[in-house]
């Protein structure tokens, strides 16, 4: 073939089979931990050295802070440092783990040190994820394995990304033995119940219920149920939400009086939601107003409370005598009306799709692909769950697959940032061409993916020429496939093709 062009330019859906496939190697071993994030490396290498299987320190972070670092404020006195150690654990691991308590609870990498001496303290023949798993409680062991199972695309503060690879063939039942979900004694139905301490509120028989006030928690889920249990709280709320599922958990009954808004509790019912103010595209996620939404509109019909902004309003707008001002701006008020209103059904829907992919690649060569698309439904996209997964068949295992970049073989990468209803988001992920023995094009085949709930949108597709390395490909030599003159024509339009190039694609 001519040397210093292109080889066989083959559109694979007109010559399906005339040319080789693409050599896979779906054997390869896993990378646990990927990203550009330098947590990433440092999870890595943390776990080696101690023991720990990076992927477990790396899900609890995201688990419990998001990936990012939490310091002590006035209003958070649960949750500290990378994983989201109380003030009494992470002190315990830090002496374990030979580091001071100072820089634990300001070092990133110090932090999660002490969180890995803490579990290996637990059990120090603890070898395997399972192992580890076995060590945590009941609730945290669930989510984990969640997490786990689907994989992370998580940001660092910085923005960096930090891949968590997906195990879908994860042992849904690890160590789980015969522990007990505290039965009954929620008002609500799907609510888990488990008392505050007794000294944390004040015990009434109300009736009478005007108003319900929305906080967030500034610290984790489980951190905010033990300080509500804590007899040196002095506070409490009626529920808690948890940020991943929307989980929720009872804590006090509704005709008692819980401490959550200063001078405003008498007829009111407070809810806590997992999260920062700070940060509501990490925290505020569409499980979590889903959730809560169904949980007001409830409370709404039981005590005739208005479903409008306003009778159902934030910590920071109660005629209180507290300086609090959760859960913030952040929290998407129009939204969460709306499906207060509607009994919290969500829609997904995408449309006006556009990729822009490398034209062309050499086996081995990496490139990126950035997937733009409208968010048409009712509910914004989060970066946890709201995914662009292989399609044509669904849950293809991905030919131009990226180890430490992608989730799986299955998912390329979550949404960039949170995409509110209207908005636009993007999606970018990078592929690596395969090895061909001649010049081929590839067609990958993508759908949006809510993660456990549904696929949506246009089919999309990333398009672009794989070139077999060295350069010495020996044209469309399939024999008798008479494609000559289509391989012909398409050397030309390679030949045309720019360095990139958008498609659109129409869909829903
Ligand atoms: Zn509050």
């Amino acid at each position: 073939m001519r040397q210093g062009t292109l080889g066989c330019v083959a559109l694979a859906t007109l010559l399906a089979g005339a040319c080789v496939a693409p050599l896979s190697d779906s054997s390869a071993p896993r990378v646990p931990v990927g990203g550009t994030s330098s947590l990433a490396g440092m999870f890595t290498r943390v776990g080696t050295e101690m023991g720990v299987p990076p992927e477990l320190l790396a899900s609890l972070s995201y688990v419990e802070t998001r990936l990012q670092f939490v310091s002590a404020t006035e209003h958070n006195r649960t949750t500290l440092g990378l994983l989201g150690l109380s003030p009494a654990d992470l002190a315990l691991g830090a002496r374990l783990a030979g580091v001071t308590d100072a820089a634990a609870s300001t070092d990133a990498e110090a932090s999660v040190r002490a969180a890995a001496a803490l579990l290996k303290s637990r059990d120090p023949s603890a070898r395997t994820l399972e192992d580890f798993l076995a060590l945590l409680d009941d609730s945290t062991r669930a989510e984990l394995i969640a997490v786990l199972a689907r994989g992370v695309d998580g940001q660092d503060a910085a923005g960096d990304s930090v891949v968590i690879a997906a195990r879908p063939e994860i042992d849904r039942a690890a160590g789980f033995g015969t522990t007990q979900q505290a039965l009954g004694g929620a008002d609500y139905a799907p609510a888990t119940w488990s008392a505050a301490y007794s000294g944390n509120y004040q015990a009434a028989s109300r009736t009478k219920i005007d108003h319900i006030v929305i906080h967030d928690t500034e610290g984790s889920y489980a951190g905010s149920i033990s300080w509500f249990k804590d007899p040196a709280a002095n506070v409490s709320a009626h529920y808690v939400i948890k940020s991943s599922t929307g989980a929720i958990t009872q804590m006090v009954k509704e005709k008692d009086i819980a401490w959550h808004d200063a001078c405003f509790n008498t007829t009111t019912v407070g809810i806590e939601h997992e999260g920062y103010a700070a940060k509501p595209e990490l925290w505020f996620t569409e499980a979590m107003y889903v959730e809560s939404a169904k949980l007001s509109a409830y409370l709404a019909d039981k005590y005739q409370v208005p479903k409008e902004h306003g009778s159902i309003l934030g910590h920071g707008e109660a005629p209180d005598c507290s300086d609090h001002s959760d859960p913030g701006p952040g929290w998407n008020w129009a939204h969460y009306i709306d499906l207060v209103k509607t009994g919290g059904a969500p829609t997904f829907l995408a449309g006006d799709a556009t990729v822009d992919a490398p034209a062309s690649l050499t086996s081995g060569e990496t490139g990126t692909v950035t997937v733009t698309i409208t968010n048409n439904g009712n509910v914004a996209w989060d970066l946890d769950l709201t995914r662009l997964g292989t399609t044509a068949p669904q849950d293809r295992e991905s030919t131009v697959f990226l180890d430490g970049d992608w989730l799986s073989p299955s998912r390329a990468t979550g949404v960039d940032t949170k995409v509110e209803p209207g908005a636009t988001g993007t999606f970018t992920f990078d592929i690596i061409a395969p090895e061909v023995r001649e010049t081929e094009v590839l067609d990958e085949a993508f759908q949006l993916v809510q993660q456990d709930t549904t696929w949506f949108g246009p089919e999309i597709h990333v398009v672009f020429q794989v070139a077999p390395k060295g350069g010495d490909s020996g044209g469309c030599s399939a024999s008798g496939s008479g494609s000559a003159g289509t391989a012909c024509a398409m050397l030309l339009l390679g030949a045309l093709l720019p360095a990139r190039r958008r498609r659109a694609v129409r869909g829903l």
